[in-house]
């Protein structure tokens, strides 16, 4: 059996439905940004599921509060030992005082920064920073120019940024891509999927039925990759009793 999806929006919060041979309603809240994930039993329509939604808004909000004040919490020191991810990997820093140019380079599991002694942690994450962006810049236009004659439009610029609430968005009128920098910490099928995703919105622009056949046509597995993308929950719960929610 296929599962069925949808997607709304409630309360300025963006929800993906998934619809599943399951018994009970689930929510999950996912890292970074708090995306929030239903599973619903197939027997419940989009109207019940956006009433279950709402009366578990509170328990929602708190969630992607804890989410963005863990992610505050994250700055990093940029000392030796610490883990930093690149395309989905996870390396050890190791920091080498020395003079000259800042420098990073990918030794076996180890990321090295030679960088002059005293530099400062901002700097070094300044460092660090631009050289995830040029690992994406290098990565994106072969993946464009992949995509472009399977979705039968045309990239004509595109933007990495930082972002804290979408992986990428698009201008439908100008074809234009925004990426987010925290893709190149990803793996690079996550990147893919994003920029798919992104392309696919210069064809239909919502994420009705038409844009998960288009998806399903281009990306049969956008699905896994999405999934991955947004990693394990930090939070999720099992919600059993409907109550007067449950609209069959
Ligand atoms: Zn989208």
């Amino acid at each position: 059996m296929s599962t069925a999806s949808a997607y709304m929006t409630i309360r300025g919060i963006g929800i993906d439905v998934i619809y599943k041979d399951i018994k009970n309603l689930h929510i999950g809240v996912y890292p970074p940004m708090g995306r929030v994930r239903v599973a619903a039993p197939e027997r419940l329509n989009d109207d019940a599921v956006r009433l279950a939604v709402i009366q578990r808004l509170p328990w929602i909000n708190r969630q992607r509060e804890q989410l963005r004040a863990a992610d505050r919490q994250s700055v990093r020191e940029m000392v030796t030992g610490e883990s930093h991810f690149v395309w989905g990997a996870r390396y050890r820093l190791k920091v080498v005082e020395r003079p000259g140019r800042a420098t990073i380079a990918v030794d076996g599991r180890k990321l090295l920064l030679g960088m002059p002694p005293d530099t400062s942690a901002q700097r070094r994450r300044d460092i660090l920073e631009r050289w995830h962006r040029e690992q994406l810049r290098a990565a994106i236009p072969d993946l464009i120019a992949k995509w472009e004659p399977t979705v039968g439009r045309t990239v004509p610029a595109w933007t990495i940024r930082r972002m804290k609430t979408k992986w990428g968005s698009c201008n439908r009128e100008t074809g234009r891509l925004w990426l987010n920098l925290e893709l190149a910490k990803k793996h690079p099928d996550s990147l893919e999927y994003v920029v798919v995703h992104e392309m696919t919105h210069l064809v239909e622009p919502t994420h009705g039925e038409r844009f998960t056949a288009l998806m399903d046509k281009f990306m049969p597995d956008w699905r896994s990759r999405r999934d991955a993308l947004n990693a394990a929950p930090l939070a999720s719960e099992q919600w059993g009793d409907l109550g007067s929610a449950g609209n069959e």
